[in-house]
């Protein structure tokens, strides 16, 4: 069961158990998850999308790493549910990881909408027009040619805290 350190370290992501949800990925390259301060995003791996939870709250047997989790099973199961935690481990890392990009966006996004008092909205990836900026909340840096834009106040999403347009989310007057 080695294989699980060196390829969830090599990869950085951490993969466990959580009774709540069953498997849970917990990826250090999403710009929100640099720190484990406040609330951080986990990937459900069952319909692959994501949930925030508290960072504090990463605690076993919360949150299980998968081999404690596989050593803490029946050993009849052992084989059945190791071989399953590697085959999402695989598709996460080769393909989950591209396609959940957008996902991320909206998540975060609608996120600090819901915070601001704001109904959902959609994302949006600019057609023209390089754009590069900081966060006004969080004081990373923004770039429409890799990050989206909100669909309602065209703004460049942040890709760490989600934030749009400074006081207020609103419809731009074209
Ligand atoms: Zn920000
Ligand atoms: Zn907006």
């Amino acid at each position: 069961m080695d294989y699980f350190y060196s390829k969830t370290q090599d990869n950085d992501l951490w993969l466990g158990f959580k009774p709540q949800y069953g498997w849970v990925i917990y990826d250090r390259k999403l710009p929100s998850n640099k720190s484990v301060h406040g609330e951080v995003y986990w990937i459900k791996c069952s319909d692959w999308t994501f949930f925030k939870d508290k960072g504090s709250n990463w605690n076993y047997p919360e949150y299980s790493f998968v081999v404690s989790y596989l050593k803490d099973i029946e050993t009849n199961q052992q084989k059945e549910n190791e071989e399953k935690a590697l085959s999402i481990l695989d598709e996460y890392i080769n393909k989950k990881r591209n396609e959940m990009d957008l996902k991320y966006i909206e998540t975060i996004h609608n996120n600090y909408l819901e915070k601001k008092g704001f109904s959902p909205r959609s994302v949006l990836k600019a057609k023209s027009g390089r754009r590069e900026s900081g966060c006004w909340e969080c004081k990373n840096t923004v770039d429409n040619k890799y990050d989206y834009e909100c669909s309602t106040c065209r703004w460049i999403i942040c890709s760490s805290c989600g934030a749009c347009k400074q006081f207020g989310c609103i419809e731009r007057k074209n």
